[in-house]
């Protein structure tokens, strides 16, 4: 798993910011670069499993899902000199990270005391971040790249809700329906968020038809996931965890 200094990854409030440091950075002559911006969770967890289940330093306090890395709002600047990445904060280059810190917080971007390079948006938190409180603002390529980070997880801890403002997902062609066999889709993939328009609530039944027992109703304006659509019904995942808990009519769900 390789870092990814892709700025299009960043959340465009945070990845403003960083141009601007970086300009900053340039214009009083520091040779700091982002070494890395967006970390998905499996990095994360590699990472961490370093000095503890796995040989070698302890190099992060943060498990998956658990840095603000894995949401596009951290990066880390290290210097790059002469086509090598140093982390040498000895003599001289002292400084220059006081320096680094320095011109952050002007852009409100916050260290954190036991981790030199890193640099995060100031006043998030990550239990926001993990109930799916995301910054305003964000754009679509920073929201599909969270959305296959979130789609490509699997386990503990869970992944966050996914971002808003992805666009919804065609509905499948009419003869997906024409029999009642279950025509779900890849799981995990294509997932849309959606929400319950039925004023008087919407019943979510164990299987695509009114024949199918009811589990539960969801209230109006509930937000729900949905995984996959069989003809005029959507499988509902309610958790975000990825598994189905029922079937919904889609004519009383609005996406995007
Ligand atoms: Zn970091």
């Amino acid at each position: 798993m390789s870092r990814d200094t892709a700025p299009e990854h960043l959340h465009p409030v945070f990845r403003h910011k960083v141009e601007l440091l970086l300009q900053d950075l340039a214009h009083a002559s520091l040779p700091f670069q982002v070494f890395e911006g967006f970390r998905s969770p499996q990095r994360q967890r590699e990472l961490y499993s370093q000095g503890r289940s796995k040989p070698g330093p302890r190099v992060t306090n943060a498990d998956a899902w658990r840095s603000l890395h894995q949401y596009g709002v951290a990066a880390d600047f290290v210097l790059y000199i002469d086509g090598r990445w140093s982390w040498d904060d000895s003599g001289e280059r002292k400084k220059w990270w006081q320096q680094l810190h320095q011109l952050a917080a002007k852009h409100g971007l916050q260290p954190l005391s036991w981790e030199l390079p890193h640099l995060q948006m100031q006043d998030l938190k990550l239990t926001q971040l993990q109930a799916g409180n995301y910054p305003v603002g964000g754009d679509s390529s920073w929201a599909e790249n969270l959305q296959q980070a979130i789609s490509n997880w699997q386990g503990l801890p869970p992944a966050p809700p996914l971002p808003p403002g992805l666009p919804a997902r065609p509905p499948l062609p009419p003869e997906a329906s024409a029999d009642n066999t279950y025509a779900v889709l890849s799981p995990g993939h294509c997932v849309v968020q959606a929400r319950v328009t039925a004023r008087d609530g919407l019943r979510l039944r164990a299987g695509p038809g009114t024949g199918f027992e009811i589990k539960t109703t969801l209230a109006c304006n509930q937000q729900v996931f949905v995984l996959s659509q069989i003809g005029e019904w959507s499988q509902i995942d309610l958790q975000g965890d990825g598994l189905a808990d029922g079937y919904c009519h889609s004519g009383f769900l609005a996406t995007g």
